[in-house]
């Protein structure tokens, strides 16, 4: 059955859009090889955990992949978050996932929170793109995935200003925990698809941080080195 969908629809590569070969599903092996995994772990200092220093207390920051403009990263992102392939998520999700038990078998998360999108952007999108991702880690680390507690209070893109201050003043009250003694004490995983300058990821920490004794780890497909 495969085939015959195969000769009628091409399946191609998400990472470089050539036919993929017989046995190879969403990425053909060259770009799969290709992948630049950043091989950071929950353990070692990185250069992700040095992007949220002095501004919100957050345990440990990881990246799968390092994002390159207009390489193989950027094209899985794009088919993941705009074309509605979310088998990417489950793909890397997987992945990830595997990394961190072999690497850290004591890691211990109890829940998996996604950066939410704004009610309205979720209902023209569809679905938010990091949910296959954050369900597969959420399976590989035995935490639940809990996406109804976090939420974005304004349609708006957050503030990705330099000036430290002036973003922090003005994503105040972007997002926002509805229950917070829901959070309490619990080891937070909050993951979304690329760091570029953290904003939102410090934004959405804050919010969290409101729970007494939340603990919040963070996880990204990927990071712009
Ligand atoms: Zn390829």
């Amino acid at each position: 059955m495969n085939d015959i969908i195969n000769i009628l629809v091409p399946q191609v590569c998400f990472g470089c859009m050539t036919p993929l070969g017989k046995g190879e599903r969403l990425l053909c092996t060259f770009c799969r090889n290709q992948l630049p995994l950043t091989e950071y772990n929950f353990i070692d200092e990185n250069p992700i955990d040095r992007i949220f220093y002095g501004i919100v207390p957050i345990e440990k920051a990881n990246s799968l992949l390092f994002f390159t403009p207009n390489g193989i990263v950027q094209n899985v992102i794009h088919h993941l978050k705009y074309k509605n392939q979310q088998e990417i998520g489950d793909f890397l999700g997987d992945w990830f996932g595997h990394n961190i038990n072999e690497e850290n078998p004591t890691f211990r998360i109890d829940y998996v929170i996604p950066v939410p999108l704004h009610k309205k952007k979720l209902k023209k999108r569809g679905y938010n793109q990091v949910t296959t991702f954050g369900l597969r880690l959420a399976e590989h680390l035995d935490a639940a995935y809990v996406d109804h507690i976090l939420i974005k209070t304004a349609n708006t893109k957050t503030q990705t200003k330099k000036n430290r201050f002036f973003r922090w003043q003005n994503n105040q009250n972007l997002y926002k925990v509805l229950d917070t003694a829901f959070l309490q004490d619990k080891n937070v995983l909050l993951i979304d698809d690329v760091i570029t300058t953290g904003a939102t990821l410090e934004a959405c920490s804050i919010a969290l941080k409101e729970a007494e004794g939340v603990k919040i780890y963070i996880a990204t497909i990927a990071v712009v080195p």
